[in-house]
């Protein structure tokens, strides 16, 4: 096996880890540790691998998501969605998520929901990471038992419980599932119906309803654009949008933004600040999500504190208990799986011991610089794992941890010409990439990376 820096002394070990969660982070995870020599379980309480790409038409009994015993559904897709990032950007290193050559698959440049699903799926059959797989078996309870200095993990797979244990346990359970709501004045007496966005999935049941939109994000400016369509009217209440876009939007009939809501009454009136209101049937929350463990132990080593998860060693390791509990998936504003790649390589090369992390007292030390000097700057705790601009640095430091390549400066130029590209025109972004030098230099990356039937995606 490499070398790498901060290589260990210690025999190479394998352990016998669990992962949690057989999404885009736990697939490649369990690739990652086996590689590695370890035994791997995969718990997915889904029927198939692929996680959030998993569509599903189904929605939650409490469509705001506030009742804990709600029946949950993971997915937050809905039936429109392409992916917000070129292609070839999303690939794992050594697994590009090419175009293929089959009148089954989506090719676009930014294709749908269910290539990305294919291509994950595609990828765990490619390296055997099904066999690993536990279908339909949720972990209710993962807890550290002192005694034995292991982790015991009771699941449930239909009514059958089980109980076993495990050296390691990596958290790969993501976090679009568990709805944040914003509090709206007077929502209590409103007569109209709420729903969060994880529930929403095509625009038929809108038909000829007033709709509020609460949020500016991603999937705010997708479903209002689903639904003017069929709605009467799509109003959206915005936070941090400049005030001169605010009103009427050009190219639409039925389309207005607001600024934030100011408060709701019993009549089904939503009044805004700027003093225009209107009378709404339903209220769509597009106001994101929490991070949810519900079923970790961990005595306190691990909160989650205005969605801030902590403390938690680079975004992965919790001091007290590293490298014996860690996390993939973590950092937000990021090109998603590479960055799974490269965390669960490193944890993966630490559960060995061919990686040795610091002292527990200089992890502790990271953490609290980090928080300091996410104050310094007037970051709020939920940005904590906001990485964006950062994410370059993060990404080389893991893979310099590793020993691996430097992350490639084609995806991130892809990310900014992204951005750039959105900021433009949030309309028709996907449809219109001006930048197609960089799938090419992609291209050239990826060609000999790849063993698959490819084609240039189509814009
Ligand atoms: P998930 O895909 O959510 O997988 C977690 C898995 O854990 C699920 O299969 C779930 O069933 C399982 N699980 C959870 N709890 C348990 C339990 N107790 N027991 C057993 N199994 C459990 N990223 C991009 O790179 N490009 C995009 O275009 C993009 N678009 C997005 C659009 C939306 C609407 C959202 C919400 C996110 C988007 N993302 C995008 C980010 C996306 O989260 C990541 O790409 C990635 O798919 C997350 O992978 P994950 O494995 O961390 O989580």
């Amino acid at each position: 096996m490499p070398q790498s820096p901060g290589h260990a002394t210690q025999p190479i070990v394998s352990r016998h880890v669990a992962v949690i969660g057989a999404g885009a982070a736990g697939l490649v995870t369990a690739r990652e540790l086996r590689r590695e020599g370890h035994s791997v379980v995969v718990f997915e309480r889904g029927d198939q691998v692929g996680g959030l790409w998993v569509y599903t038409p189904n929605v939650e009994s409490d469509q705001i998501g506030l009742d804990p015993t709600r029946t949950t559904v993971h997915s937050s897709v809905y039936h429109s969605l392409r992916t917000n990032l070129p292609r070839d950007s999303m690939g794992f290193s050594d697994y590009p998520f090419v175009a293929k050559d089959d009148p089954d698959r989506d090719p676009r440049l930014f294709p749908g929901h269910r290539e990305v699903m294919m291509y994950l799926q595609d990828f765990a059959r490619e390296f055997g990471i099904d066999e690993l797989v536990r279908l339909e078996t949720e972990v209710v309870r993962v807890r550290f038992v002192e005694e034995e200095e292991k982790w015991k993990i009771k699941s449930k797979q239909r009514h059958k419980e089980m109980d076993e244990i495990f050296d390691a346990v990596v958290v790969c359970n993501g976090h679009y599932t568990q709805p944040l709501v914003s509090h709206v004045p007077g929502i209590n007496k409103w007569s109209g119906k709420q729903m969060h966005s994880h529930n929403y999935r095509d625009p038929k049941p809108f038909q000829d309803q007033v709709v509020v939109l609460i949020g500016n994000s991603a999937s705010a400016f997708d479903i209002s654009r689903d639904l003017v369509g069929v709605a009467k009217e799509v109003h959206i209440a915005a936070r941090t949008v400049k005030c001169e876009t605010f009103g009427k939007q050009p190219a639409y009939d039925n389309l207005w933004l607001h600024p934030m809501i100011k408060n709701v009454c019993e009549d089904g009136s939503v009044h805004f600040q700027d003093g225009s209101f209107v009378i709404a049937n339903i209220i769509i929350h597009c106001t994101g999500y929490k991070y949810h463990f519900p079923f970790l132990e961990t005595n306190g080593f691990v909160i989650v504190d205005d969605n801030r998860v902590g403390p938690l060693y680079k975004h992965i390791f919790p001091p007290a208990l590293a490298p014996w509990l860690s996390f993939v998936g973590i950092p937000f504003q990021v090109i998603t799986f590479p960055m799974f790649e490269l965390q669960s390589k490193w944890i993966a090369g630490v559960l060995s011991n061919r990686i040795t992390l610091p002292s527990q007292e200089e992890m502790m030390e990271d953490v609290k610089a980090l928080y300091s000097s996410l104050e310094a700057s007037g970051t709020p705790k939920r940005e904590t794992h906001a990485l964006d601009d950062k994410q370059v640095k993060y990404n080389n430091w893991l893979a310099d941890q590793c020993g691996c390549p430097a992350y490639e400066d084609w995806r991130m130029e892809m990310y900014y010409a992204t951005i750039k590209g959105r900021l433009a025109n949030l309309e028709s972004y996907r449809d219109e990439w001006e930048t197609q030098h960089l799938v090419l230099q992609a291209y050239d990356f990826i060609k000999p990376a790849s063993n698959q039937t490819t084609s240039v995606p189509e814009i």
